[in-house]
């Protein structure tokens, strides 16, 4: 243990310390058990705080928050709440800073040398000596972002507690003198909120043990998710919901050198903690691995005292940006993932026949949290300069590209929205405007500049390229993996290159382009407008979702619209199928207003039309253009949905694009009235699925309501059951693997005798018959358009989707059913990620996206989920054309 002569001389000066102990170095083995310390008896213990003790009950989230503030109250010298979002049901989240008085007292100081130490540029070497000398790390536990993994909340209430009431504790004392420990405890109070309800409800006399009582079996969609149904431990580069937004911003403003995010597994394990598993990140570096390797190694001393078990390094990979272990180790941090064993309540009755009670789980989250801050106290000065050292590496950098030039040409909107994104997650972005050559490409109209010699440079470089290269010693052993027909060890998908995901045009930068650039501030307003002399109308060009978030909200205003199946020029300006022309005469009072406000608010553009006469292509009267609707939707929710999928649809329409969705139960399908809709939604399917919650009256419903003119729109696995027999809503049919053996029909008891002569022999023998193609953690694949279809309305230049699973389907002939978005040949099909290859040869050319007119309706099914964690926002518009477009290819009698 060393500790600089200036912070012992700031321990010295520590009112009240116990001096001489605070000097020796704590041991594990040797420290005082953290059960029996001594406590100041004027801090409220769980039993004043909350009304029990620590463990002996479930917290709910808005006690959690009150119980951090009668801490705040009790001591103000020691922990300070800071309110960091507040969730979609309205509840505050929060985090407390615990530190010693004079750290207390000078925040604003403290913060400002955590930042220097965070962009050592123009900091002298000298001055960045003194910094890591003097400057407090922050170790950052945070606790329940799956609601329903709940002595992860209590146990960061009982931490807190720990520190701010610890009395002559050397432990303690180590902490504090040489740390700020930051406790969030409920990072997705909505998702515990209504677990604690659940559970609450179905209480009887005593808590119940076994695992099949509804103590333990949360209805539809559990506690897991925030209330859009997002697992916020993906969405930390997406930043789609308000906690996330929050946290994100609390962690640029601490600079953490330890994350902790603790979490729950299934009841019969025990508990996981850092190493981490393959794959790591290739952004990850040394030091960051050395340091998991040194906290693990402390936790299993505490553990071992203490008769816990644990195991290290077999799951929960750091490979994948988006968790929240990894999105802070991309920022330089060690950041970590503990699992504890869940009793989903009070009690839980294992496999084995012992009991785990929910006051054992809360201890080991405890001790691992205390352990893991005694790690930072104790090496101080290493988790500094290691933070340090990761931040200038990414400036120094050198290698592999120097920056990315992100297109405004093609996708403004997206491109607009994706720098927002990388700048709000602390990544410097530059805008360079006008037309330009740099980096092998032209630019017509501006491009945003995200170099890489930045602080943020390796969170930058991860979230940017098109490919994140996995070890190669870790895909040769999947590979065998399948050979041998074991699953793949693969945790999440292998891809998320934002532009890809986004769809906007990028280039990589060898040598840093030297064109003039303005550093971009992501608190502007969106760039939007109103442009042309208007006379007779207003063109919005389907270019882009943006545009269609500004037809969607003059929809809902009631302007008349009509869209085109065929592109039309006027002058020198084309205007891509899909395209919507408003015509003033006929509208009411106000219209030059509505529009305008509406492009200034969606940040779209609109084109004012002087005449109604184009040079080429259609007129306004012309059978080619089809007169929209504010779509009134409904959409599958509940048992029988998948809740991500479910939550993400209705998220990305209703926060995204203002536009408000019914959701109804899916078993309610096969009696309600779909009348006053004009479109249904099919989430991904979970759980019975739609054959199990609809049953034939719900196929029979369903199918009336597309025949009468609704438009039916199915996602990812939703597309099985409307293809299913008896369903027979669409003509497409799964494929099994290329080169799956078929069952050869013999069956019974006794066979034809039959002799294996060799190995390869044997191999074919054992190979399971009838096999699907294996299943894809997850890639981005490009896809290309059919310009004759409406549903792939500005989608000439193709974009990328994600596809996981083994679901691939056939092409279907031209008479029967439209493909709209196709997956592109083999050779070009693999945008970023790593795919089967096998299932690159058979997925190349196979429908994405199709359509079909059915009676006075249209049925589409994305054969993928577009709106999956709401991340692929290229992917946007062809939701929006289903259902915008989608009702103005139906033609119910209105
Ligand atoms: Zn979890």
């Amino acid at each position: 243990m060393t500790r600089s002569l200036l912070t012992l001389l700031a321990v010295l000066t520590l009112p009240g310390a116990a001096l001489p102990l605070t000097l020796t170095a704590a041991a594990g083995a040797q420290d005082a058990s953290p059960f029996e310390i001594r406590h100041d008896s004027d801090i409220p213990d769980g039993v004043r705080g909350l009304g029990h003790e620590f463990g002996a009950e479930i917290t709910p989230p808005e006690d959690a928050i009150d119980y951090l503030r009668a801490l705040e109250a009790a001591a103000p010298d020691r922990i300070r709440v800071f309110d960091y979002a507040e969730s979609w049901e309205g509840r505050t989240l929060a985090y407390a800073v615990i530190a010693r008085a004079e750290i207390l007292d000078n925040l604003d100081a403290v913060q400002a040398d955590l930042a220097r130490l965070a962009d050592p540029r123009g900091v002298s070497a000298a001055e960045l000596d003194r910094l890591v000398a003097e400057t407090p790390p922050v170790v950052w536990l945070s606790y329940g972002v799956h609601g329903d993994e709940i002595s992860s909340t209590d146990a960061g209430l009982r931490t807190a507690y720990h520190l701010v009431s610890g009395v002559n504790d050397p432990m303690v004392e180590t902490i504090l003198d040489n740390t700020i420990v930051v406790i969030d405890p409920v990072q997705n109070p909505d998702g515990r909120a209504r677990f604690v309800h659940s559970f609450t409800a179905a209480r009887g006399i005593e808590p119940d043990p076994s695992r099949f009582s509804a103590e333990h079996d949360q209805p539809w969609p559990g506690g897991r998710f925030n209330h859009y149904l997002f697992d916020m431990n993906r969405d930390w580069f997406t930043m789609s919901q308000p906690e996330t937004v929050g946290r994100v911003q609390a962690m640029l403003d601490w600079h953490p050198v330890v994350v902790v995010d603790a979490h729950e597994m299934g009841g019969d394990s025990t508990y996981f903690f850092a190493p981490a598993a393959e794959p790591f990140n290739p952004q990850i570096v040394r030091t960051q691995r050395a340091a998991q390797d040194l906290i693990g190694r402390n936790h299993a001393r505490w553990f071992d005292r203490f008769g816990y078990t644990y195991f290290t390094r077999e799951i929960f990979d750091l490979f994948y940006p988006g968790y929240g272990d990894m999105w802070p180790t991309m920022h330089g941090a060690v950041a970590m993932t503990y699992e504890q064993a869940s009793p989903r309540g009070l009690v839980w009755r294992r496999q084995d026949g012992s009991t785990l009670t929910y006051g054992e789980a809360v201890d080991h989250h405890f001790i691992a949290s205390l352990s893991t801050a005694q790690v930072v106290a104790e090496n101080r000065e290493r988790f500094v300069r290691d933070r340090l050292a990761f931040r200038q590496g990414a400036i120094d950098e050198r290698s592999g590209p120097r920056a990315i030039l992100l297109d405004r040409t093609g996708n403004r909107w997206g491109a607009e929205r994706l720098a927002r994104l990388l700048a709000r997650q602390g990544i410097e972005v530059d805008g360079i405007d006008g037309g330009f050559t740099a980096c092998g490409s032209r630019f017509r109209n501006g491009a945003y500049l995200v170099r890489f010699d930045q602080p943020a440079g390796r969170l930058a470089r991860t979230l940017l390229e098109a490919d994140t290269r996995l070890p190669d010693a870790f895909m040769a052993e999947q590979e065998s993996r399948r050979a041998r027909g074991l699953d793949h060890e693969l945790y999440d998908v292998t891809a998320w290159s934002l532009p890809l995901m986004f769809d906007v045009d990028m280039a990589a930068c060898s040598a840093l382009p030297t064109n003039a650039s303005q550093r971009f501030d992501p608190e502007t307003e969106m760039s939007g407008g109103v442009v042309g002399d208007a006379a007779f109308g207003y063109a919005i060009p389907w270019t882009d979702a943006g545009q269609a978030a500004m037809a969607a909200a003059l929809l809902r205003q009631g302007v008349a619209m009509r869209t085109t199946d065929a592109p039309f020029t006027i002058g020198e300006r084309v205007f891509p199928r899909g395209t919507v022309v408003i015509q003033r005469h006929g509208q009411a009072d106000g219209l030059d207003t509505l529009v305008r406000d509406a492009a200034e608010n969606t940040g779209a553009i609109a084109i004012g039309l002087s005449s109604s006469w184009t040079d080429e292509g259609p007129n306004l009267g012309s059978g080619n253009f089809n007169a929209m609707v504010a779509p009134r939707i409904a959409m599958a929710w509940g048992e029988g949905t998948a809740p991500t999928s479910a939550g993400a649809v209705r998220f990305v329409l209703e926060q995204r694009y203002d536009l408000p969705v019914t959701i109804i139960r899916t078993e309610r399908l096969r009696s309600a009235d779909l009348s006053g809709f004009d479109v249904l939604i099919l989430p991904e399917a979970g759980g019975a699925g739609y054959s199990g919650e609809l049953g034939e009256n719900g196929a029979h419903a369903i199918t009336r309501f597309v025949q009468s003119g609704g438009v039916l729109v199915g996602l990812g696995d939703a597309t099985r059951w409307m293809a299913s027999s008896g369903v027979d809503l669409l003509p497409v049919q799964r494929e099994r693997a290329a080169d799956a053996i078929p069952d050869d029909g013999a069956e019974g008891p006794v066979i034809p005798g039959r002799i294996i002569e060799d190995e390869a022999q044997l191999l074919a023998a054992e190979t399971p018959r009838n096999a699907m193609p294996d299943s894809s953690p997850g890639a981005l694949l490009r896809v290309t358009a059919n310009a004759d279809a409406w549903m792939s309305a500005g989608y000439d230049d193709g974009a990328f989707a994600l596809v996981t699973g083994s679901d691939i389907y056939s092409t279907v002939p031209l008479d029967e059913l439209t493909t709209a978005l196709r997956f592109a040949g083999p050779d070009d099909l693999v945008g970023g990620g790593y795919l089967w290859a096998e299932n690159r040869a058979q997925l190349a050319y196979k429908p994405f996206i199709v359509s079909r007119s059915s009676g006075r309706g249209q049925v589409i099914a994305f054969t993928q989920d577009p709106s999956t964690r709401a991340y692929q926002e290229g992917l946007d518009l062809a939701l929006l054309n289903a259902v915008l477009l989608g009702p103005a290819h139906a033609s119910p009698y209105r």
